[in-house]
């Protein structure tokens, strides 16, 4: 039997990935599971915010499927998330857009996959206080990384029968930075001579996307700015409930929707476990597993087409339990 880490997190973490395990039940799908504790909780019960279990389990599955986990805002420990993908070396966030027959999003016609480097640039958090009132916050780009980053989706964009990627970047003003991720990430497009290079400034690529996302096609940026057009793009598909993903290292994934833990609504029974179902269907493909993938994947469409069955989110009346048990209805 395969094995697979579950961190079912907190927040709307541990109901989501509750409903997602039983639809890989349902479908007869063994994954043996190895639970790993983290997030406020657990900070508060046992004094860190992930088990020290985690990491030897990660190595040995290669194969975490993640619930979200809180990170607290301006103060208080650092984000488990970010721990997660430094310690596992996870390069490369991907998320996959796609409009879903049935779900009202703002266009009907999206089908982007972004890749986002995510271990440099702003994000990862390099800040130091450099004199009272004035912090440096450091943003680092290099050119390996931007070479592995390039490489990964241009790789992803053949595997998948992709025509052009996009690298946004903002090198007018980060003429040195982000222009050496464009030329790098541009150099690699030349070993590729079936797919398109295209380059776009990041503000212009948020205007451009809400007006006619049908342009692009996979999108390659650094850390931030793949953080910030990723919600983007899920508005436009529906919201970030139904945007599944992945953080990719070598010979280790994991697997998590692009929600955070919703704290607004957590224990309410309300939450929607979309996105985490298709996260683990996209598991379910890695683990070479495509027929259950697509199964589980198709019943989650069809479970979205059912007025009746979506959470409050969706503009339905439904709950986690009820578009559960429509997913399964719908194996
Ligand atoms: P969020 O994604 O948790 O919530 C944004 C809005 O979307 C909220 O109104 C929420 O109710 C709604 N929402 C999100 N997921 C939903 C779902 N499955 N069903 C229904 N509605 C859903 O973003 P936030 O409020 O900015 O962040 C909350 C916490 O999550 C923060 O501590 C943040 O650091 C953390 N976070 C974690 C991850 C992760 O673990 N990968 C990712 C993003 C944010």
């Amino acid at each position: 039997m395969k094995s697979a880490v579950l961190v079912p997190g907190d927040g709307v973490g541990p109901e989501i990935t509750d409903a997602t395990v039983k639809v890989i039940e349902a479908m007869g799908t063994e994954i043996e599971w190895q639970v790993v504790e983290a997030g406020m909780k657990t900070m508060e019960e046992y004094g860190r915010p992930l088990s020290p279990k985690f990491f030897p389990l990660a190595w040995e599955c290669g194969v975490v499927l993640k619930g979200p986990i809180t990170t607290p805002i301006g103060k208080g420990y650092r984000s488990v998330n970010m721990i997660i993908r430094e310690r596992l070396n996870l390069y490369a966030n991907v998320r996959y857009a796609r409009s879903i027959p049935g779900v009202s999003g703002m266009h009907d016609n999206v089908d982007v996959i972004i890749v986002r480097e995510n271990t440099e640039g702003l994000y990862v958090g390099f800040e130091r206080e450099a004199a009272q009132g004035v912090v440096e916050s450091i943003k680092l780009t290099t050119e390996s990384a931007s070479r592995r980053i390039g490489s990964y989706a241009f790789e992803l964009a053949a595997r998948m029968g992709r025509g052009k990627v996009t690298a946004l970047h903002k090198a007018n003003i980060l003429k040195m930075g982000d222009g050496l991720f464009l030329r790098t990430v541009e150099n690699v497009s030349k070993t590729y001579s079936g797919i398109d290079f295209h380059q776009m400034l990041v503000d212009n690529a948020c205007h451009q996307l809400v007006v006619d996302p049908s342009q692009f096609d996979v999108i390659v940026a650094q850390n931030l700015y793949g953080d910030i057009v990723s919600d983007l793009i899920a508005g436009l598909v529906g919201g970030l409930a139904v945007m599944p993903g992945a953080n990719m290292g070598d010979n280790i994934a994991v697997f998590e929707a692009a929600h955070g833990s919703a704290p607004d609504i957590a224990g309410k029974g309300i939450a929607n476990p979309s996105g985490m179902m298709l996260s683990a269907a996209l598991m379910l493909d890695h683990m070479r597993m495509p027929d259950d993938a697509a199964r589980m994947r198709e019943a989650v469409y069809a479970a979205l087409a059912d007025k009746d069955a979506l959470t409050p989110d969706m503009g339905g009346k439904g709950d986690t339990e009820k578009f559960t048990q429509a997913v399964i209805d719908a194996l």
